[in-house]
């Protein structure tokens, strides 16, 4: 067993740990306050190479190993969680698919500009009336000539209208359920990609996430992943993939909270000393400090895991609900360690205890992930570790 990171991990990690908490952290309230979208900061991002950090070299990308990427995605969301989602969705549901299922012409086509940053990517599976049910999904697809067509009402898309390349969803015939789906990627630039007003959110307000209406959105056939047929497989084996992001950003707004308690505990004196010696608020930061380790290092083991043979999805479902799930509290614990002062918008736990809500909900919430995992332990034969 071997806990040290390689050259490079180590190497990224500190590179965008200067990078957040120069660029980053100083604008992260006041993004968040007028909920804007900063562009400027994803030029910047996409200069350092970090918006195609899992695309191989010969595509224009990093080519880097996935806990490089999860160290990356953690330090950016420690200081603006809002632009790590943005981070995320380009590299993980919308690079890594079409890498991993696209047609060489395709990935040669479409990926440099993603991974080069010149273009934002995301992911459209989501609909009004089919979220955790993703089989249920109603955007239809129709062949016309060399193009498909796509039609339908996609909800909660992230970087809608600020990302140009999306992997979307649809079905050829409703009634085929899971097996009627295909996958395609779509350039959102034309007049058949409506992208609706944004969101206005609880978290993540600098993010932006909208409704989209597809209206017969050409898509070349050539822009298939993998086979028609295989829209689900290549959707969950994606998932299985990018919650370990989601599982990042969860240790990055975490670890945020646990230092601004910490910090706070240490100065804000209360019956004659710092409340930090009230074994009350010292255990609270005790189990804050324990709850997030552990799921840091569940989490850097599923990204080993996930470069090694052998099934994913109970491994990053793990990671994904463990990390989400403790985020909440540990936000919770370091708002009840602030006192009223938690409670305000001067101080950025109050941005935390919002950012950290969405990430027990999207990439499937913890109910699914808990479904993932009892669905992988029914099927094996013993449960322990390998
Ligand atoms: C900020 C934000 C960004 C997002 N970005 C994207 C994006 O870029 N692309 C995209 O496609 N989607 C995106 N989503 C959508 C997100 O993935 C969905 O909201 C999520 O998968 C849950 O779907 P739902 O909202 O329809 O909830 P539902 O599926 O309706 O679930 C409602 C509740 O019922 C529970 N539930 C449902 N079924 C079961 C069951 N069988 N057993 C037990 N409990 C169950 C759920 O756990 C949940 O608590 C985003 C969402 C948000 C909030």
């Amino acid at each position: 067993m071997d806990f040290e990171f390689s050259e490079q991990q180590r190497m990224v990690r500190d590179m965008v740990r200067a990078f957040a908490s120069e660029r980053l952290r100083p604008g992260a309230s006041a993004r968040d306050e007028k909920g804007e979208f900063p562009a400027d900061i994803f030029r910047e991002l996409g200069e350092l190479g970090l918006l195609g950090m899992l695309t191989p070299e010969s595509y224009g990308g990093a080519g880097m190993d996935a806990l490089s990427y999860l160290l990356a995605i953690e330090e950016i969301a420690r200081a603006d969680a809002s632009v790590a989602v943005g981070v995320s969705v380009t590299n993980s549901v919308c690079q890594w698919p079409i890498a991993r299922f696209g047609s060489e012409t395709l990935k040669r086509s479409v990926l440099p500009p993603l991974a080069r940053g010149d273009v934002l990517g995301g992911i459209m599976l989501t609909e009004p009336g089919a979220g955790s049910d993703l089989a249920s999904l109603r955007t239809t697809y129709r062949v016309e000539g060399d193009r498909f067509l796509l039609s339908g009402s996609k909800a909660w898309i992230t970087s809608a209208g600020v990302a140009a390349t999306f992997v979307v969803l649809a079905t050829r015939d409703a009634s085929l359920g899971a097996k009627g789906i295909s996958a395609f990627v779509l350039d959102a630039r034309q007049p058949g990609v409506v992208v609706h007003p944004p969101e206005r959110k609880m978290g993540l307000r600098s993010s932006v996430t909208a409704a989209v209406t597809l209206e017969d959105a050409e898509v070349p056939t050539t822009a298939m992943l993998g086979s028609e047929g295989e829209g689900m497989k290549v959707a969950l084996a994606t998932l299985d993939h990018s919650r370990l992001g989601i599982a990042a950003q969860a240790l990055g707004i975490a670890q945020a909270a646990f230092d601004e308690a910490i910090t706070y505990a240490k100065q804000r004196e209360q019956f004659g000393k710092p409340i930090i010696e009230h074994q009350a608020v010292g255990f609270r930061l005790a189990d804050m400090d324990a709850e997030l380790e552990a799921s840091r290092w569940l989490t850097y083991r599923a990204a080993w895991l996930s470069e090694r043979p052998g099934r994913l999805s109970r491994t990053s479902a793990q990671a994904k609900l463990v990390a989400s799930e403790m985020a909440n509290r540990v936000v919770a614990l370091a708002v009840q360690v602030h006192g009223g002062y938690g409670f305000s918008r001067e101080f950025a736990v109050e941005r935390l205890y919002r950012d950290a809500r969405v990430t027990t909900i999207y990439e499937g919430t913890s109910e699914v992930q808990r479904m993932v995992i009892a669905r992988a332990l029914r099927d094996l034969e013993t449960t322990a570790p390998a």
